[in-house]
């Protein structure tokens, strides 16, 4: 059986290197924990003392939760914990720790609004040889039957249109439906902790559907990218990433960013880089000159074509002869066919006549672009795509480019 997790699809859609690294050659990379992350997981395991002792029929004042938050605090702070933000201390993040756990108090004692079924409750998915893991911070089911996945947040909110979109509840909320088969309805419940506030969401059997095929789109493209050891870099927030030392898209800028500044200019890499950005510049100043002489030209151009045809068509000439060449008035008549970019409505209409027609197959063309998006998508069948890719091999192409600091 292979396994995923929400956080493990998550990754190979941001970057399919950083998946390969991180979960198939598994390599360790040193992370730091922040003081957003400490605080938080320091609530979280209030509130999981707080349902656990409650399963076991003890109800915790507030007092006693903070105090136990107190104490795991100072028992497990340590200097490495890193505080991105100079505007705060530690003691900021230690109040609002506190400060969140008195809201979920008061707001929900004497927490008898539901029952709950479990604690940071492991909750697996499984779609015949694939099974997606997770685990829901607390799951209940309330009074009139429906199930409710609580997940506790202690960062900024999140806009009602983003719940209804995502996906990790979503899909513990599948699982929940397969293990419960008395759970018709599931509720998704993030409880911003610091705000005291809930946004709620849930998914239509139609959308969890949906949401299947998407994910089981996603595990076969996995399962090729594997097969075919084909794992791009792909640059998307890689200040979260720690495989730049790995990663043939930072692997440079590892190994120079902590060079001293003499070696960092004598570096080859860093000379060849600096050498080209500076062609680029040159070559795109000389040609921002020279767009800027051509639209002069250009008017001026358009000005004596006036002229020239006025004077043309008064004396009935078809050619003017110049010192030591002609100009030819060449007047055709032709169609002004409407473009996609000049009148989309038209070049559609147009295109359905022509669809339509015999005519059709001696005037359209192959759109080389979109064919080739169809192939990387795998949107094409099988058996057309091998006889594309018979007659279009897989080529690599090197194009340079500049990304500014
Ligand atoms: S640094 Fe960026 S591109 Fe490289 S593996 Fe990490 S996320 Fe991907």
């Amino acid at each position: 059986m292979k396994q995923f997790s929400h956080s493990k699809l998550q990754t190979y859609e941001r970057c399919p290197l950083q998946y390969k690294l991180q979960y198939l050659t598994k390599i360790k990379t040193e992370s730091e924990t922040t003081i957003e992350a400490f605080m938080g997981s320091q609530v979280h395991n209030v509130l999981e003392l707080l349902y656990g002792d409650l399963l076991k029929s003890k109800l915790n004042s507030l007092d006693e939760l903070l105090a136990a938050y107190d104490k795991n605090w100072q028992t497990e702070w340590n200097d490495e914990i890193v505080i991105n933000d100079e505007k705060f201390k530690a003691e900021h993040y230690f109040e609002t720790g506190r400060k969140c756990i008195q809201n979920y108090y008061e707001k929900y004692a004497p927490f008898d609004q539901d029952q709950t079924l479990g604690v940071e409750k492991k909750i697996n998915l499984k779609w015949g040889e694939i099974e997606i893991i997770g685990y829901v911070d607390r799951l209940a089911r309330e009074k009139d039957g429906v199930y409710a996945v609580h997940d506790y947040k202690t960062g900024s909110m999140m806009e009602q249109a983003y719940a209804d979109k995502d996906r990790q509840l979503a899909l513990y909320s599948i699982a929940i439906k397969q293990k419960f088969k008395e759970a018709k309805r599931v509720k998704l419940i993030w409880h911003y902790v610091n705000f005291g506030e809930d946004v709620i969401s849930e998914r239509t059997d139609q959308q969890l559907e949906e949401l299947k095929a998407d994910m089981l789109k996603l595990i076969g493209e996995i399962n090729r990218a594997e097969k075919e050891d084909n794992f791009p870099a792909r640059e998307t927030k890689c200040e979260w990433c720690g495989f730049w030392e790995h990663c043939p898209k930072k692997k440079h800028l590892f190994k120079v960013a902590k060079l001293p500044k003499n070696k960092y200019l004598n570096d080859s890499g860093v000379k060849l880089s600096n050498k080209y950005i500076e062609l680029v510049g040159k070559k795109s100043e000389i040609n921002k000159e020279a767009r800027t002489q051509a639209e002069l030209i250009d008017e001026e151009m358009e000005k004596i074509e006036e002229a020239i045809l006025k004077y043309a068509e008064k004396h009935d000439f078809e050619a003017l002869q110049g010192s030591e060449a002609r100009v030819i008035i060449n007047k055709k008549i032709g169609y002004d066919f409407p473009t996609k970019s000049s009148d989309e409505k038209n070049y559609a209409v147009l295109e359905d006549i022509l669809k339509d027609s015999k005519y059709w197959k001696d005037i359209s063309t192959i759109n080389s672009s979109k064919l080739e998006q169809l192939l990387m998508d795998d949107a094409i069948e099988v058996k057309i795509r091998k006889k594309i890719v018979a007659l279009a091999p897989l080529k690599e192409s090197v194009r340079f480019s500049i990304k500014k600091k």
